[in-house]
């Protein structure tokens, strides 16, 4: 029942919240739950904020890395992302939880500025609920003013279901993003739908090759054509292309000889706690040197 399954979530400890990925129908009880732990999370200092690795292909230097939010409640344990923000968009939790990730990500480039640490661009996961809001844009523009940071040091990603519910607004909001610097990328892309016709709309920076088709791309031809093609359509639209998800060395040779820009993934590393991250930054190891 609902119980046992979060205690038993609870109990797996940081690294494991197999149990909710795995079963994304989850019963009433259980969304209850997380409904009710959800509210206020923010206010009690249960999110954090942890970064991984965006590598240049060519350099091998980090470029940036990716915003990846991280929520442990007492309660129920570390819950996955995957699982909890369609129930803060659901419970109009998500602005709030939104907010508090630019804050902290623009807070911590700051930090890292200051400390000589570089530029480093770091990507933030914008919910199709955050753009239905107006403030959205402005909130970006006031959180970068507030600690004076350059808007290039800032990405943010979307999916194509962050933009389906109302494409007029999401085009009007990333074209005003784009305006003052702020790259965008397409995550997940070949995953969704008509992704031909976003791709001509909207203001696109990035491709992310989804890591669906990264796994099998050393070993499966259709994989390997499919990946061929992502990178041959966003060169040709003048866009750059990362690849996620990549968890081995084959994988990353093969994306590096066909031309992808960048890749981020298990392979040179999992998403760090900020503090692990500033370690990274501070050694500059190279992607040549594992
Ligand atoms: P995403 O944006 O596609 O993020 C990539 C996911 O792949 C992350 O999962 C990351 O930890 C995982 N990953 C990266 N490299 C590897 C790898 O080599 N192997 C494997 N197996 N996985 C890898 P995570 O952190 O669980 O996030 C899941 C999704 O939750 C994200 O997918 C994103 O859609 C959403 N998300 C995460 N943080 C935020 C946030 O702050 N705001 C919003 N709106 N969504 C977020
Ligand atoms: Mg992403
Ligand atoms: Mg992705
Ligand atoms: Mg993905």
């Amino acid at each position: 029942n609902a119980d046992t399954a979060l205690f038993r979530a609870k109990e797996t400890g940081r690294d494991n919240y197999a149990f909710f990925t795995e079963r994304m129908d989850m019963d009433v009880r259980a969304k209850l739950a997380i409904q009710t732990q959800l509210r206020g999370a923010v206010a009690r200092g249960e999110f954090a904020v942890h970064y991984q690795p965006q590598m240049c292909l060519r350099t091998g230097a980090m470029l940036g890395a990716e915003a990846l939010l991280r929520w442990d409640n007492p309660v129920l344990g570390r819950v996955a992302p995957s699982l909890f923000i369609p129930l803060a968009e659901e419970y109009g939790l998500i602005t709030a939880i939104g907010e508090w990730v630019l804050d902290t990500v623009c807070a911590q480039i700051q930090r890292w500025h200051a400390a000589g640490l570089g530029e480093i661009k770091v990507a933030v996961n914008l919910s199709g609920n955050q753009f239905a809001q107006d403030r959205t844009v402005e909130f970006v523009e006031a959180t970068l003013r507030k600690y004076g940071i350059a808007a290039l040091c800032l990405g943010i990603e979307i999916t194509e279901s962050t933009v389906m519910g109302d494409p007029d607004k999401a085009v009007a909001a990333l074209k005003r993003l784009k305006d003052i610097g702020v790259g965008i990328s397409l995550d997940d892309f070949g995953t969704g739908y008509s992704s031909l016709g976003y791709l001509k709309r909207f203001p696109i920076d990035v491709l992310k090759i989804d890591k669906s088709f990264v796994d099998d791309v050393a070993t499966s031809t259709n994989d390997a054509a499919i990946a061929l093609s992502v990178i041959s359509l966003a060169h040709n639209l003048n866009m750059r292309v990362i690849a996620e998800g990549v968890e081995t060395r084959e994988q990353m040779a093969f994306l590096r000889e066909h031309g992808c820009d960048e890749m981020q993934g298990y392979f040179f590393s999992r998403p760090l706690a900020a503090d692990a991250f500033t370690a990274l930054l501070g050694e500059k190891k190279n992607l040549s040197a594992i």
